[in-house]
């Protein structure tokens, strides 16, 4: 179901009225995980007077330590709720497991799958039956070839509004989190028919990293970004190192929007 052959064009997503996989870039941001009303409002205003039209914010937050910020789960997705209604912005949030789906996917306007449960099978499933876009991140250590069954698992229960997103791969290079896997992009897409992302912020875990990434992506074919930005970045809960500040962040969407031009 995944395959180029297996769709006459094309596959546009359609995420609260945004075209993933048409003609414009689409761009998605936000802090790495939901902290306050405020933190998620001041970044919040901020994306919507960039343009984009999509938030990022995790409230079930996937963390390597268990000791680490987990997120707010419900106050966090109730949040995201009202900041939706208040800036008038499409919600992308993730869901980490089965037990909390349903919270998840009545906020979501896109669910997020994230790299660490890519191969979680029953959360692919869940994925597959709900009436929500997919966005699927490629497990740090997955082919493109495992990242596509992934994709299926989502698919042929029914769900055919899946986006894949590249946020790098396990490396032995010690100056970034991952290595940004650039040449998969055009090569998902030469295999498939769905929409392609890149994630440049968990692909380098290092704000200085994240917009050149960012270029490199979108000129390499991406149909979109997703990027994590915060309005204090040493104050964040999570991911604080790579997140850009709210001026870094204007500078990247002009620069993409750019390079997309030439196109
Ligand atoms: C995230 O988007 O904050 C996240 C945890 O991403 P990934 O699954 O790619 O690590
Ligand atoms: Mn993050």
């Amino acid at each position: 179901l995944a395959s180029a052959d297996a769709a006459p064009g094309r596959t546009i997503v359609d995420v609260r009225g945004v075209k993933v996989g048409g003609r414009d870039l689409t761009l998605m941001a936000g802090p790495c995980g939901v902290e306050s009303r405020e933190q998620l409002f001041t970044v919040a205003r901020y994306v919507a007077e960039s343009g984009a039209r999509l938030l990022r914010a995790g409230a079930h937050k996937p963390r390597t330590s268990p000791y680490a910020f987990q997120g707010l789960g419900e106050e966090g997705l109730e949040l995201l709720d009202q900041a939706r209604r208040e800036f008038d912005l499409g919600i992308v949030t993730e869901a980490t497991e089965v037990e909390t789906f349903d919270g998840v996917e009545r906020v979501a306007d896109l669910v997020q799958i994230g790299a660490r449960n890519m191969q979680n099978f029953a959360l692919l499933k869940r994925a597959g039956r709900s009436s929500r876009p997919v966005l699927l991140k490629r497990g740090p250590a997955a082919t493109l070839e495992e990242w596509l069954f992934a994709a299926e698992y989502v698919l042929s229960e029914g769900n055919r509004n899946v986006i894949l997103c590249e946020r790098g791969i396990r490396t032995w290079s010690a100056h970034a989190r991952n290595t940004l896997d650039v040449s998969v992009i055009p090569a998902a897409k030469a295999l498939t028919h769905l929409p392609v992302i890149a994630d440049p912020s968990h692909a380098t875990g290092r704000r200085d990293l994240v917009i050149p990434c960012a270029r490199a992506a979108v000129a390499a074919g991406a149909d979109g970004i997703i990027v994590e930005t915060h309005c204090q970045p040493s104050q964040a809960l999570s991911d604080g190192p790579q997140a850009l500040l709210p001026s870094d962040f204007l500078q990247m969407v002009g620069q993409v929007t750019a390079i997309r031009d030439l196109l």
